[in-house]
């Protein structure tokens, strides 16, 4: 199995960026992930303000997927994924939704022994590895690793990790994909602004499938199909999420709009991924037997 090292970095997406790595349709590869500071933080005495960082969420790539061609659907199925022996949580004044009563600025180190974070002495629990940044090349100019959009990218959607499957729209032929910011654990919305940020390796394998348009990333898991949107407000990213679920539902079941707009409310979830980055991120989790064939 092909390993990609984390050397090749990309810290935003663009079809500018030269392909480092390149994989075939169907073959299964590794990819060697920074944490989303690079790993500038090794110990507890390394505060947030103090440390320099240029940038932030380096995701390794980009990775030319041959034969995929510009116009199709990529799927990308998360095999699995290894989480180094330790991540960070770092906070100061300000940062992420209750930033305000923030008042001291510390640094946690967070030991990972075999799937278990070690919180404290007194408090572990079983790890919940994730992808935060994933994503292609976008249609136009580029896009910062630390923003979400279309093309995927800094999403932080818990459901991204080993067993489930993400669908990204390709821009460009090749598709130029990378990923980073790995999770030991992160709850929906991210609030503090950070999950358990920690380096690792992922395996993955990625089809495509043929000349179809995808509007936004999916992510599929065993019960369903999650449409992923993001957007400057949470009401703006579930109006946009919504309306390409309705569309999915209303094409699959030859449906009315009122109809399928009676299934989004009667069936689906609106569900939170993070408030915290540029843009906020949001999914709308529709049940799998509403879009099989
Ligand atoms: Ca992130
Ligand atoms: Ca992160």
């Amino acid at each position: 199995m092909k390993l990609f090292g984390k050397e090749h970095y990309i810290t935003s997406f663009s079809a500018k960026n030269k392909p480092k790595f390149f994989v075939d349709l169907g073959e299964t590869f590794q990819v060697e992930t920074h944490d989303c500071y690079g790993g500038a933080f090794t110990n507890e005495n390394q505060l947030r303000t103090s440390v320099s960082i240029d940038y932030i969420n380096p995701a390794t790539g980009p990775i030319y997927i041959n034969d995929v061609k510009k116009g199709d659907i990529l799927c990308i199925e998360v095999k699995n994924i290894e989480l180094d022996s330790q991540g960070v949580m770092v906070l100061y004044p300000g940062m992420g939704t209750l930033g305000d009563k923030v008042k001291v600025e510390d640094t946690k180190i967070i030991p990972i022994v075999e799937n278990t974070a070690y919180f404290s002495q007194h408090l572990q629990f079983q790890v919940q590895p994730m992808i935060g940044v994933i994503g292609v090349a976008p249609l136009n100019g580029e896009v910062l690793c630390e923003s979400p959009g279309d093309h995927g990218g800094n999403m932080d959607t818990k459901y991204i990790t080993s067993g489930n499957k993400l669908y990204l729209p390709v821009y460009h032929d090749g598709a130029y994909l990378a990923l980073g910011d790995l999770h030991a654990a992160m709850g929906d919305g991210e609030l503090d602004g950070s999950g358990i940020e920690i380096g690792g390796k992922v395996t993955l394998k990625v089809t495509r499938k043929e000349k179809q348009p995808l509007s936004l990333p999916i992510v599929e898991t065993k019960e369903s199909f999650m449409f992923i949107a993001s957007e400057k407000t949470v009401e703006k990213a579930s109006e946009k999420g919504m309306v390409a679920a309705v569309e999915a539902i209303q094409k699959k079941q030859s449906l009315t709009f009122n109809d399928a707009y009676r299934l989004l409310s009667a069936l689906c979830d609106i569900q939170i991924s993070q408030l915290v980055n540029p843009l906020v991120t949001i999914r709308i989790n529709v049940p799998k037997y509403l879009l099989h064939n």
